[in-house]
């Protein structure tokens, strides 16, 4: 699956909702807007028609629309729209206006009837009222006008109709620009929402974040339970399964590494036998042959006996064996001319200038001696076996506030990219010759590390050989 980012995910679902909310909002804005626009110009058309219809007289018995040209002007005038009239009567038919205009339903008497309708083309809205015109009295209306012209009869039997109607682009522009007008800050307030819900969200996403530090910043033998304090219901039900695995995989290591220290435990005694029974038989042989095969056998035994003494160190120094540390002072120097002597033979039998560089005074760290001279042996030996025969190797003790002890030689070295990798179990740099299972530095890491101490790889003197550096601090 791509790299997702939840964040992202929450952010994007809850932005999706606010712009459709928005546009929805924009929506609804748009046709209140409409709606009371309608409101404002119906009013303003039903008043121009009351006013039309003021100017229909009847006079003996004939309708008559007298309105002064001046007046007419001034009801027709609009920068925006155009504003139709029309006048007919029941008896007399069409009377005065635009003939264009559809003919409306018929209109209560008295009453207003609004409509839209379609002009030139153009879509209109029409308000249509009904009224007896009143008789002229004398001298009534003299302006610009038209007379229906047909049989005259009683007007009070005859109703005009007065239609007014007007396109439609003022309300229009006047709803759009109120939803402009609310744009800006409707946009704005998406923003804000937007922004807002990013806090919020990180917010809310901050224990998974610790979480993930929590577990990164741990090595590898630290399977304590995550603490689960003061986080989410929903982060707990995630840290107990966690919690839950990391529990199932201590108790699995845990029968593991007993299981590797008991079988290398019960090894030990039998192989001691058959190393016996190997010297023996290699003393009794016969013939050359028979010797070199029992010298073999007696070497892949002995191999086989320093692996068992590795596991059971490592086992040792694994953290689950803390609990049985005898911590006490230990003087590193003392350690190192103690340590250092068992090893002169063997660097007698290398031909190698084997030194020891310790200062005078004491040189105290708090420790498991036994420990600590597992890890100085397996030093040396590295020291021994890796660096050239007729080389040198040096022991080194310095004091101060951050006692160290160091092991140097002048052999091949470690290339710079793989001074990690040698700490790992069983790991070998490739064409290591000889004897090895690639578990004496992890013997040291362990160790130092119970100690809380580090392990520090560095070329050696003269940027020859390696220098491995224990540093207690
Ligand atoms: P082993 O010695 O049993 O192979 P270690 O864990 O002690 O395992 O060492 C791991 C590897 O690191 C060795 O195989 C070797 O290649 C390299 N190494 C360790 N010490 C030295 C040293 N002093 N000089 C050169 N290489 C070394």
């Amino acid at each position: 699956m791509a790299d997702r980012s939840l964040r992202f995910g929450l952010l994007l679902r809850l932005g999706v909702v606010l712009v459709v909310l928005l546009a929805l909002d924009a929506v609804a804005c748009y046709f209140t807007s409409l709606y009371f626009a309608n409101v404002v110009y119906d009013r303003w058309l039903i008043d121009s028609t009351r006013s039309l219809a003021q100017a229909v007289r009847a006079e003996n018995g004939r309708v008559e629309f007298n309105l002064s040209s001046a007046a007419l002007q001034v009801f027709q005038f609009d920068e925006v729209d155009k504003t139709y009239f029309r006048v007919t009567s029941t008896r007399n038919g069409y009377v005065a206006g635009e003939r264009a205009l559809p003919d409306t339903e018929t209109v209560p008497l008295g009453g207003v009837r609004m409509a839209y309708a379609s002009v030139n083309g153009q879509r209109v809205r029409l308000v249509a009222t009904r009224l007896a015109p009143a008789e002229a009295g004398a001298g009534a209306g003299s302006g610009i006008g038209s007379t229906a012209g047909g049989d005259v009869g009683s007007a009070a039997e005859d109703t005009v109709t007065v239609e007014v109607g007007e396109t439609l682009a003022k309300r229009s522009t006047l709803a759009r620009e109120i939803l402009l007008g609310m744009a800006a800050p409707q946009v704005t307030l998406l923003g804000i929402a937007i922004l807002l819900a990013w806090f919020g969200v990180s917010r809310g996403l901050k224990p998974l974040t610790d979480l993930a530090t929590e577990i990164e910043s741990r090595d590898q033998n630290n399977l304590a339970p995550v603490p689960h304090r003061g986080l989410h219901r929903e982060t707990r039900v995630l840290v107990a399964r966690i919690n839950d695995l990391l529990a199932r995989l201590g108790s699995a290591f845990h029968a593991q590494k007993r299981f590797l220290a008991d079988a290398a435990h019960q090894l030990r005694t039998p192989l001691a036998a058959v190393m016996l029974h190997a010297e023996r038989a290699e003393r009794a042989a016969d013939t050359q042959d028979e010797r070199d095969a029992f010298r073999a056998l007696h070497r892949s035994v002995e191999r086989a006996a320093r692996l068992i003494q590795q596991l059971l160190a490592l086992a040792r120094a694994e953290p689950e064996a803390a609990t049985a540390l005898r911590m006490q002072p230990v003087d590193l120097g003392v350690l190192a001319r103690r340590v250092g002597e068992e090893w002169i033979p063997r660097a007698l039998e290398r031909d190698v200038d084997f030194g020891l560089i310790v200062p005078d005074e004491r040189v105290s760290v708090t420790g498991d001696d036994r420990l600590l001279a597992e890890l100085l042996s397996n030093l040396i030996d590295n020291a021994l076996r890796y660096g050239h025969a007729g080389g040198s190797v040096s022991v080194i003790v310095e004091g101060g506030s951050t006692p160290k002890i160091s092991v140097q030689d002048d052999g091949p070295g470690i290339p710079l990219e793989e001074r990690l990798r040698i700490f790992e179990r069983f790991y070998r740099l490739p064409g290591s010759g000889g004897e090895g299972c690639g578990l004496g530095l992890a013997i040291v890491q362990e160790i130092a590390s119970l100690h809380g101490s580090t392990v520090e790889v560095t070329s050696g003197g003269d940027d020859r050989g390696s220098r491995f550096t224990v540093v207690f601090s």
